[in-house]
């Protein structure tokens, strides 16, 4: 039998997690009872440097129940990186993780219907959000555009999809080689490969407690995933230098026909043509090394060129 861990990272949740912790229990219970999950199955909590009593409620639950593990980050590291703490850590001991956030938005009953296509042979998959009536029409437009704007840029994602998923080990073994340490996990898992699943659900209101996402981190994880994924900027550069030459060699004709028509200053013509041709000429060389940059910048980050999924080889 399979045994499942729940990663949920947690930052200043002891409002949520009183609330949030018998809920997944009974999930755990619930599956296990159905014969999908081994009994050992747990929670495991990542505390990402709260600054409220979220550690002290974990202490508490983990001696007073054994599906209930903790870890203590020694500092705030943000939300990705607690998550990744928890999973590399399930991924130990258990074969199948679902990481979900501590306010439990995301619809929990469908965690089964992951469990089981996880048995259906996904290695990985996907929470999707079917609609965000919920959400402020704020946190909805944003949201929204900030999927549209990696899109735009370059960045493969799923739309929709944040860090409600269910991996497996195998899985989970092929994201470790990803040694880069900007993670942007929505980026990085769909190159993974295997194959995977959805699951779509309707996400809710907070229940309590503040979303520790305001708008200055969703910008700090956009730039995060654009700048860790796409070198669409650097190419934009390219563009913006070729697009000024064109607009240089109008000015060139306006300049021309300015300086035969005669009224124009002195100097005026050269001055104006050599403006805009520098412009263009530095904007594109500029453009020529950001593409080297943009190469020795996928080179530092030692990607796995592949990742094998079966092989047949002989013997056995
Ligand atoms: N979180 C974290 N570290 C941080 C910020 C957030 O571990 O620095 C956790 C938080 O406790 C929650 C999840 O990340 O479990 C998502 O945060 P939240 O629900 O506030 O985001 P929203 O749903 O508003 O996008
Ligand atoms: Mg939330």
């Amino acid at each position: 039998m399979d045994r499942l861990a729940i990663v949920v990272p947690c930052y200043n949740e002891e409002e949520m997690l009183p609330i949030s912790l018998p809920r997944l229990i009974g999930v755990l219970e619930d599956l296990v009872k159905k014969n999908k999950i081994d009994s050992s199955s747990y929670l495991l909590f990542i505390n990402d440097g709260s600054k409220d009593r979220t550690w002290e409620l974990l202490e508490e639950e983990h001696k007073k129940e054994n599906r209930v593990r903790a870890i203590k980050l020694a500092r705030n590291r943000g939300h990705q990186n607690a998550l990744l703490s928890g999973l590399f850590t399930a991924a130990k001991d258990a074969d199948i993780t679902v990481s979900i956030d501590a306010d439990l938005q995301d619809d929990i009953t469908k965690i089964e219907e992951m469990v089981d296509l996880y048995h259906d042979g996904c290695e990985i998959v996907y929470g999707v959000r079917g609609d965000r009536k919920t959400d402020s029409w704020f946190k909805r437009t944003t949201a929204e555009g900030f999927y549209r704007f990696m899109e735009i840029m370059g960045v493969e994602t799923i739309y929709n999809h944040a860090d409600y998923r269910l991996m497996s080990s195998k899985a989970l073994a092929e994201l470790a080689k990803y040694e880069e340490t900007n993670v942007y996990l929505r980026g990085l898992v769909p190159l993974i490969g295997y194959k995977t699943g959805t699951v779509t659900y309707e996400r809710t209101a907070r229940e309590a407690g503040e979303s520790k996402y305001p708008l200055s981190k969703m910008f700090a994880l956009a730039f995060e995933g654009i700048t860790s994924f796409s070198v669409k900027p650097i190419r934009m550069i390219m563009s913006l230098g070729m697009v000024v030459l064109v607009v240089c060699f109008l000015a060139a004709i306006y300049a021309f026909v300015s300086y035969f028509s005669g009224n124009v200053e002195d100097g005026w013509t050269s001055i104006i043509l050599s403006i805009w041709f520098l412009g263009g000429v530095q904007l594109v060389c500029l453009g020529v090394v950001g593409e080297y940059i943009g190469k020795i910048y996928k080179e530092v980050k030692r990607r796995p060129k592949y990742n094998i999924e079966t092989y047949l080889s002989d013997g056995e």
